[in-house]
């Protein structure tokens, strides 16, 4: 499926520097709903997985809290939870790109008792202020019991 925006999750092709995100990170996020747009606040929501207080039970789960690693700007996150196999060496986020609104199309399998599955989401940024949306069918398997990201199927 091409939305003409491939590779902007890659990792491989994002060679800019990073600046340093500190507006978002740590504890200013508390009390505000999580940028998944699950419900919670993000403490309770994505936040208890960025601090590993709490695993993703579902394939969806880990897509909404990489989504919103994505958000407040958490490479590390990402890359603990991409799949070994494809993992990027390294991820540098782009600080122009923010990230502001995910919406779940479909799931496939991706459960408690499933060891892959497949999540379709549509997920909304402002690039240097202009709106995109990003629209994949992301895979994810499980490694050492854990769901991970493997690619965009
Ligand atoms: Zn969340």
């Amino acid at each position: 499926m091409d939305t003409g925006t491939g590779g902007r999750w890659s990792g491989d092709d994002n060679r800019r520097v990073a600046k340093r995100r500190t507006r978002r990170a740590g504890g200013d996020e508390s009390g505000r709903p999580c940028p998944c747009g699950a419900g919670p606040a993000y403490e309770e929501c994505c936040g208890a997985l960025h601090q590993g207080r709490t695993v993703a039970a579902t394939a969806e789960a880990l897509m909404r809290s990489r989504f919103t690693a994505y958000a407040v700007g958490d490479p590390g996150y990402l890359l603990r939870t991409w799949h070994s196999r494809t993992r990027p060496a390294r991820l540098a986020l782009d600080p122009a790109d923010r990230w502001t609104r995910l919406d779940i199309l479909d799931t496939e399998r991706g459960g408690l008792f499933d060891t892959a599955g497949i999540v379709e989401f549509r997920a909304h940024y402002r690039h240097s202020g202009r709106p995109g949306e990003l629209h994949e069918r992301s895979r994810f398997g499980r490694e050492d019991g854990q769901w991970r990201y493997l690619d965009a199927g």
